[in-house]
Parts: structure tokens; C-alpha cells; sequence
């Protein structure tokens, strides 16, 4: 038995291969489709949230506004700097993995071209031990012999939300990593790259040729 078949999967928009509700199709919905069967109370207070939020309508706005006017011809680079104009921020926060601290450098130089202020942020400000918070020695990189400062997450969004940014830009942190900034971010968060330190941070290649070369996934 593979560990697919140990777990009682329900039927979810994971499993289906039509996503009728693109068009509303109706005739089209799969059985158990999520639509079909959308709670609707809860679908009501998510477009409430939607019209009566300001924050959300404006993030819903100006996405749409991307969307439509830039689909398949801007860059994610572009569509974010596009996007922080259209959003009005005044102040962008980047929260960034030192690992990539060059891809930030050039965005940044774009951002001060384009008169965006910022202000960055790497993951292994303050320089905490991993040990101090409990991390064992066996989960760490260099096992000791070295120095190992641990990313912190958490004091990169306190550090933006000192600087009450109103928008931040993640670039590369870790999984997991980027939970806990979310977590504790104020301002609303986009990410600029995704880590994947195998695929030169594009996690969609696995799964692009997961039939043959990632077979083992
Ligand atoms: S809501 Fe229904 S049609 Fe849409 S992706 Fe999910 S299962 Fe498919």
C-alpha cells in the first residue's frame, strides 16, 4: 500500500480534472464538486468580506486590475512592481533569505528606480544560536562545526512592522519560515521567489516532469 492509499481522501478540487467553476458550467460540476455543495453561508460572508473590508477590496482591486491588463505579458518582477504602484504603498517591506541576498539587491535597485521606498530585512538578523531555541544539533547544517545562526522569521516581521510598511515582499524564505512570517506580519504579504534550492527556485518543475525525472516524489 503507498502512502496515498493509508490516507481517507475525501473528493476535492485536488482531484478534479475540470474546474467548471472557472465559467460557473454547471452541467460540467464533478460529483462532490465544491461548488455544487458550497456552504452557503459561508461563501456569503467571504464575498461580505470581499465588498465591506477596505483592505480587501483594494488587495482584490488592484489584482484584478493586473490580471486583466498585464496577463502573460509582465513578469512577476514587473507585476510587483506594478502592483505595489497600483496598491499605493508607501513604504515596502522585503523580507528576504541572505542566501539570496543578491536577488534582492537588484530588486531593490529596481524599486529605487521605479521612487518605490523599502526597506529590507534577512533572515538571520540578530544572529540567534539555533540551539537557543532548541533546534538539536543533529538539524543543523554544519553539526557544530560552526557557528549557526538561525533564520528568524518572527523578528523580521516585528523588524517590518516597526517600520509599518505596507507591504511586504518575501524573497526566498524557507518553508516553514515563511509560515511564521506570515504569521506575524501587519501588512498584507506577496511573494517574489519561492525556495527551491534544487530547481533554482521554480518549485513547479517537479511536478512538471514528475513522470520522469522526479519519479521519486
Ligand atoms: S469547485 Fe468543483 S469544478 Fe471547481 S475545481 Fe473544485 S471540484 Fe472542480
Amino acid at each position: 500500500m503507498n502512502e496515498e492509499n493509508k490516507v481517507n481522501q475525501p473528493f476535492t478540487c485536488g482531484n478534479c480534472r475540470v474546474a467548471a467553476c472557472e465559467y460557473r458550467e454547471e452541467n460540467r460540476y464533478p460529483k462532490g464538486c465544491l461548488t455544487a455543495n458550497v456552504d452557503t453561508e459561508m461563501l456569503a460572508k467571504a464575498k461580505e468580506l470581499y465588498l465591506n473590508d477596505e483592505l480587501n477590496q483594494k488587495l482584490m482591486q488592484v489584482s484584478a486590475e493586473i490580471e486583466s491588463q498585464f496577463y502573460g505579458k509582465y513578469t512577476r518582477v514587473e507585476e510587483t512592481i506594478e502592483f505595489i504602484k497600483r496598491f499605493g504603498a508607501k513604504k515596502v517591506g522585503i523580507a528576504t533569505c541572505v542566501g539570496l541576498i543578491n536577488e534582492t539587491g537588484i530588486f531593490a535597485s529596481l524599486l529605487k528606480k521605479h521612487n518605490i521606498e523599502y526597506y529590507a530585512v534577512g533572515c538571520k538578523i540578530g544572529a540567534i544560536e539555533k540551539s537557543e531555541i532548541g533546534i538539536p544539533l543533529e538539524n543543523t547544517l554544519l553539526k557544530g562545526a560552526k557557528y549557526e545562526s538561525m533564520c528568524n522569521p518572527i523578528m523580521q516581521a516585528m523588524a517590518l512592522n516597526a517600520q509599518k510598511t505596507d507591504l511586504n515582499i518575501l524573497i526566498g524564505l524557507c518553508v516553514g519560515h515563511d509560515s511564521l512570517f506570515i504569521r506575524y506580519s501587519d501588512a498584507p504579504v506577496t511573494v517574489m521567489i519561492v525556495k527551491d534550492r534544487v530547481t533554482g527556485h521554480n518549485p513547479a518543475v517537479p511536478l512538471y516532469t514528475c513522470k520522469s525525472i522526479y519519479s521519486r516524489i
